[in-house]
């Protein structure tokens, strides 16, 4: 029987699949050969200062355009290429493109800008992740302040030993380290004081709520805020929707703000007609802020 399936894949998916776990596999076998067939590519959300309005640092996401599929979000690509190891080439090809990305718009004398990006916790077991990192940097002749790495509370859980030694190291070369998410892990918040943590990302679930009655979602805000200062961190809220979240944000004295009221993740071309304008401001601040010209 097993000879038989072999011999007819489209029958397999017939008999024994439904159409989702149909897509899986075929998308987890697609995933070996993305990279060479260059069907991924980064979009980029600017994150804006809440005091100023403007663009003083961007999130790289990553898009993959599949041939028969269409657009697959990362959402469910990046668990599958987690399951398979494939996600360390990935997260390989990930710090090369921005660091090219950074290298261009250097070349082409656009304004620097802070670029963060995504990793998952398999790429932490990989003992030279720090030294990879470093050389991706040295070739593409880019600071490493201008790198943020975004991890989320399962990377030390996960692996702590081995995380905690290369968080260091990146930290050490001037890297800046944030988690994502925060709020939702299921960590504790010891490693916060063991760790090179300079940023705390306020995860969109709490953002949304705040509109809603409950009390409870607003406080927890206020309090992910004051962790932060006390600990001597930054503050990020990230899914900012309207502008009622913003002004809550705001007078909680949240630094940062990233989401779909300023912009959806766009592509390179964008982001770059948004930094050469120096003083771009976004629309919004005009008549809100008035620290604003
Ligand atoms: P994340 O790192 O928490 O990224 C934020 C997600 O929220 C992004 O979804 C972004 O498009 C979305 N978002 C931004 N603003 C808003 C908003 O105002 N409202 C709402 N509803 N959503 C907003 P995206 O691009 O689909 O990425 C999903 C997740 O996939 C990311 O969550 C991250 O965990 C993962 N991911 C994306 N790119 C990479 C990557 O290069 N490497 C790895 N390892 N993971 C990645
Ligand atoms: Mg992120
Ligand atoms: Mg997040
Ligand atoms: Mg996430």
């Amino acid at each position: 029987r097993a000879k038989e399936r072999g011999k007819n894949n489209y029958n397999v998916f017939h008999s024994g699949m439904n159409m989702q776990t149909y897509r899986s596999f075929s998308l987890q076998n697609d995933l070996r050969r993305a990279i060479e067939r260059e069907e991924f590519e980064l979009h980029y959300q600017p994150r804006v200062n809440i005091e100023t309005g403007k663009v003083e640092s961007a999130e790289a996401l990553i898009r993959w355009n599949h041939p028969s599929w269409g657009l697959v979000p990362p959402l469910e690509f990046i668990p599958l290429a987690e399951e398979t190891g494939q996600i360390v080439e990935i997260g390989d090809w990930v710090v090369k493109t921005v660091c090219e990305q950074i290298n261009t718009w250097k070349q082409e004398g656009i304004p620097p800008i802070r670029i963060a990006i995504n990793f998952s916790s398999q790429q932490f077991l990989q003992k030279d992740l720090a030294d990879m990192i470093q050389r991706i940097l040295e070739s593409n002749d880019v600071h490493p302040e201008l790198i943020e790495i975004e991890i989320t509370e399962s990377v030390v859980v996960e692996n702590e030993e081995n995380s905690t030694k290369t968080l260091q190291q990146l930290s050490d070369m001037g890297i800046c380290i944030s988690i994502d998410d925060f709020g939702t892990g299921y960590s504790s918040l010891h490693y916060l004081s063991r760790l090179p943590v300079n940023t705390l990302k306020i995860d969109k679930s709490f953002i949304q709520k705040i509109s809603s009655d409950k009390k409870q979602h607003k406080l927890i805000i206020t309090s992910i805020v004051s962790l932060a200062k006390a600990l001597n961190m930054h503050v990020i809220a990230e899914g900012v929707e309207t502008e009622n979240q913003l002004d809550f944000l705001r007078n909680q004295e949240c630094e940062e703000v990233q989401g779909y009221l300023f912009s959806k993740p766009i592509v390179p071309n964008m982001l770059e007609e948004i930094l050469v304008q120096g003083d771009y401001k976004i629309d919004i601040f005009k008549n809100n802020n008035p620290k604003s010209p």
